[in-house]
C-alpha cells in the first residue's frame, strides 16, 4: 500500500513513526510544511521537515519534544556572548545539520534536494519532501500586529489571538517535484494529527498540491489533532476556537472541505456530526508510545480502506 502523509512538525513526525512501522517506509512519501522555515544565524531551519528527520532517524529528544536528544548548547551560548541571535534554540548536533543544509541551499541545490540527501545520510527510507521549494512563509495576523510565524510562536509564545493566517508566496509556488507525483501514485491520502492553520495550512496553499487532493481517486483520511477538544500540545484549539468558531470534529473537518472522506477523531470527541461527505473514524488517537502510534496508523489506514 502506497501512502501520502501531509505532515507539520512534532505531531506528524509522531504519527509518521506509527505508519512506517506498519508500511514499507520506502512506499511512504511525506510531504512537509516550509511555513515556519527561517533563517537563524544566517542558517536556513526547516523546523518541521527537522522534527520528521530527526523522529524517524530516532534521534528527536522524546522528552523535550523537539530537537534532537543528547544534545549540547555551547554554539549557541558561544554565539550569545558575542551579541548573536539566541531567541531560537539551536542545539550543537542541529547547528550541525542546518550548516549542511545552509551551505547546499547556497550552492544552488533546492530544498528537496537537500532534504533528500540529509535523509538519505540518517538513514530515512521514506521520501521526505518539502512541499515546495519556493520560499513560503507563514503569517499571523493579531491584534498587536502582523508576526512572521517564528516570531508570534518562539518570541511572543503564541499568546496573541490570531485574526487571519496568510501564506507569503504561496500564490506563486509550485510543489517540490515529486509531490504531486506522490498524491497521484498513492493509495491513500493522509492529513496527520497536525495543525490545520500553521502546519497543514501552508501545504494545502500550494494550489498544485491543493489541486491534486481535489481530484483524487482514492480516499483522503485526516487525523484529528484534537483530544477532548483540546490540542495535545500547541495553539491549534485557541486557533480553531476563534478563527472556525469551536474546537468540534467538524470544526476540525471544516478547514478542508472538499479535501478528505474521513475524519478519525477520539473517543472523547464522540459521537461527532461531521459535514457532509466525511465519515466519523472513532479510536483512540493519544500517541503515547510505539504502541499506540502504531495502532493509530493501522486505524487510519483501515479507516481509508473501508468502502464508504
Ligand atoms: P508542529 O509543527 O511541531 O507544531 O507539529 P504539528 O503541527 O505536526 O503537530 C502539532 C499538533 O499535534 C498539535 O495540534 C497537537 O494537538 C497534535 N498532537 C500532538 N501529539 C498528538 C497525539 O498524540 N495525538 C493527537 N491526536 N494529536 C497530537
Ligand atoms: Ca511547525
Amino acid at each position: 500500500m502506497r501512502v501520502a502523509v501531509l505532515s507539520g512538525g512534532v505531531g506528524g513526525a509522531r504519527f509518521l513513526r506509527g505508519v512506517t512501522a506498519v508500511v514499507d517506509p520506502e512506499d511512504v512519501t511525506v510531504v512537509g510544511n516550509v511555513g515556519d522555515d527561517v533563517e537563524v544565524l544566517g542558517l536556513h531551519v526547516s523546523p518541521d521537515l527537522d522534527s520528521i528527520l530527526y523522529a524517524l532517524a530516532g534521534l528527536a529528544d522524546e522528552e523535550r519534544g523537539w530537537g534532537r536528544a543528547g544534545e549540547t548548547w555551547n554554539a549557541l551560548e558561544a554565539a550569545g556572548e558575542l551579541g548573536g541571535e539566541t531567541w531560537f534554540r539551536l542545539g550543537d548536533r542541529d547547528l550541525g545539520l542546518h550548516l549542511v543544509r545552509s551551505q547546499l541551499l547556497r550552492a544552488g541545490v533546492p530544498l528537496s534536494e537537500a532534504t533528500a540527501r540529509l535523509a538519505s545520510a540518517l538513514g530515512l527510507r521514506c521520501h521526505l519532501l518539502p512541499a515546495t521549494d519556493d520560499p513560503l512563509r507563514t503569517f499571523l495576523e493579531t491584534p498587536a500586529g502582523t508576526f512572521p510565524f517564528q516570531t508570534w510562536f518562539l518570541e511572543r509564545g503564541h499568546r496573541d489571538e490570531v485574526d487571519a493566517v496568510r501564506y507569503a508566496g504561496a500564490p506563486e509556488a509550485s510543489a517540490a517535484p515529486g509531490v504531486v507525483a506522490g498524491l497521484e501514485a498513492a493509495d491513500v491520502i493522509v492529513l496527520a494529527p497536525s495543525n490545520p492553520y500553521v502546519s497543514l495550512g501552508p501545504i494545502l496553499a500550494v494550489e498544485e498540491i491543493r489541486a491534486a487532493l481535489e481530484r483524487r481517486r482514492v480516499p483522503c483520511v485526516a487525523v484529528s489533532p484534537l483530544v477532548g477538544g483540546r490540542a495535545v500540545r500547541g495553539p491549534a484549539d485557541r486557533m480553531l476556537a476563534r478563527l472556525a468558531g469551536g474546537t468540534t470534529p467538524a470544526h476540525v473537518a471544516g478547514c478542508y472541505v472538499g479535501l478528505i472522506d474521513a475524519l478519525v477523531l477520539d473517543e472523547a470527541d464522540a459521537p461527532a456530526e461531521l459535514p457532509a461527505g466525511v465519515r466519523a473514524v472513532v479510536t483512540r488517537t493519544l500517541m503515547t508510545d510505539d504502541e499506540a502510534r502504531r495502532r493509530l496508523a493501522r486505524d487510519v489506514l483501515d479507516a481509508a480502506a473501508t468502502p464508504a
